[in-house]
C-alpha cells in the first residue's frame, strides 16, 4: 500500500508495495512523472500506459480505480504483473492525496501460462489420434452402412463419428478458454460478405456436421459487409449451428439481416428450448441448463459471447420451451465512408 500527497509524492509506503514497485527511498519525494519514468508500464496486451493514466495519478484527479491490471518493467530488469486499486483521499471536495494498494500477480500469471501451455500440448497430442479415428471412420462409413455384416453385431459408424466430433469440439473449447484467460484473444476484423462466407462455411462444414438440416434465409436489403475476423466468425457460426443441430432434430434456419449499422445473424431451431430462468445464464462459463441431454462442457456459448463481444457485437437468445430457441448476434457493418461514395 502507498499513500500519496496531493502532488503525488509518496508519504507512506509499506515494504510489500516497495518491493513490488521497486521504488527506493529517494524516489518517494520525486514527482510521479520522474518516479514512473523509471518504470515502463504496459497493459496486459502490451500497450504502453502513459504516466497520466497510472492509477495513483487518476486517483489524484478524483477517480476510483479498481483492480487495474498492469505490467511493470522495473529498472532491475524484472517484469512483474500487478493489480492496482487506487482512490482519492478527500476532505469535502478537496483532494488531499491518494491511496493505492498493489497485489503481485506474477506467480499467478506464470501458473496461467503454464496451464495454457499444458492444455495446448495435451489437446494437441490427443487431437492427433482422434483425427486418425475420425478419418478412418469416415472412410469406413460407406462400406459399413447398409452392408450385411453377417455374424457381426451392428456397427453404428455414425455414433463413432458423432462421439469423436464431440470430443474434438470439447478439446477445441478448452484450448480457446485457456487462450482467453491468457489474454491471447485477438480479432482482426475486415469487411466480410456474410452470405458468401456462410455458403462457403456450410460447404466446408459438411464433414463435421449434418448441414443437410441447415437452411439459410437472407434479407433482401443486405447492402453492407460485416466487419469480422474470418477465423473467429467461423467459430461463432460453428458453435451456434452445432448447438442447434445437437439440441434439435428438425431444420435449423440461419438468417442474415441488417438493423441500423449492424449485421444481425440468427440461428433458429425447433428443439426443446431453454427455460426462462436459465436464459440469462447460458452464456456463463461452464453453465449447462438442468436436464440438458448430450455431451458438453458448457463452454461453447461463453466462448461465442467472448468472440462476438471482441468484435464490438452483442449476443442474446430467445426461446419458448417446447418450441425452440433462436440465438442472435450482431457484427458492426462495414459502411463505406460517406466521402468515398459519390
Ligand atoms: P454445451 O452445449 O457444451 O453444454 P454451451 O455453452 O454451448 O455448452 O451451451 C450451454 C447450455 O445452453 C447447454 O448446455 C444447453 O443447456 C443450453 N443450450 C445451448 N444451445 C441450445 C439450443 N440450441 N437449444 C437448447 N438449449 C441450448
Amino acid at each position: 500500500m502507498a499513500i500519496y500527497d496531493a502532488e503525488g509524492k509518496i508519504v507512506r509506503i509499506n515494504p510489500a508495495a516497495e518491493q513490488i514497485t521497486g521504488f527506493q527511498p529517494e524516489d518517494f519525494s520525486a514527482s510521479i512523472a520522474e518516479r514512473w519514468g523509471k518504470v515502463r508500464v504496459e497493459t496486459p496486451d502490451g500497450q504502453p500506459v502513459p504516466h497520466a493514466q497510472v492509477p495513483a495519478f487518476r486517483a489524484l484527479r478524483g477517480e476510483t480505480v479498481q483492480g487495474e491490471l498492469m505490467v511493470l518493467h522495473l529498472v532491475s530488469g524484472r517484469t512483474i504483473w500487478v493489480s492496482v486499486s487506487a482512490a482519492p483521499i478527500r476532505i469535502g471536495w478537496e483532494i488531499l492525496g491518494a491511496v493505492a494498494t498493489f497485489a503481485d500477480l506474477t506467480r499467478v500469471r506464470q501458473m496461467q501460462q503454464e496451464r495454457e501451455a499444458f492444455l495446448h500440448s495435451i489437446t494437441h497430442d490427443l487431437r492427433t489420434p482422434l483425427t486418425v479415428i475420425l478419418g478412418h471412420a469416415e472412410l469406413l462409413r460407406p462400406e459399413i452402412e447398409g452392408a450385411d455384416l453377417g455374424e457381426m453385431p451392428d456397427i453404428n459408424i455414425r455414433s463413432i463419428l458423432l462421439a469423436g466430433r464431440q470430443m474434438a469440439k470439447m478439446m477445441e473449447d478448452l484450448v480457446d478458454l485457456a487462450q482467453f484467460e491468457g489474454g491471447k484473444l485477438k480479432v482482426e476484423p475486415e469487411p466480410t460478405d456474410v452470405p458468401a462466407f456462410l455458403a462457403d462455411y456450410l460447404k466446408r462444414a459438411q464433414v463435421a456436421m449434418d448441414v443437410s438440416r441447415v437452411a439459410v434465409s437472407l434479407a433482401p436489403d443486405l447492402r453492407w459487409p460485416a466487419l469480422a475476423d474470418s477465423r473467429t466468425l467461423e467459430r461463432i457460426l460453428s458453435n451456434l449451428i452445432g448447438n442447434a443441430l445437437k439440441y434439435s432434430e428438425d431444420l435449423v434456419t440461419v438468417s442474415v439481416g441488417a438493423a441500423g449499422e449492424e449485421i444481425v445473424i440468427s440461428v433458429a431451431d425447433k428443439g426443446p428450448g431453454i427455460p426462462p430462468e436459465d436464459l440469462p445464464r447460458i452464456f456463463d462459463r461452464f453453465f449447462r441448463a438442468a436436464g440438458t441431454k448430450g455431451e458438453g462442457l458448457g463452454l461453447g456459448l461463453y466462448i461465442t459471447r467472448t468472440l462476438v463481444e471482441a468484435h464490438g457485437g452483442r449476443i442474446w437468445a430467445e426461446s419458448t420451451p417446447g418450441e425452440g430457441s433462436t440465438f442472435f448476434f450482431t457484427l458492426p457493418a462495414g459502411i463505406p465512408d460517406k466521402k468515398d461514395t459519390p
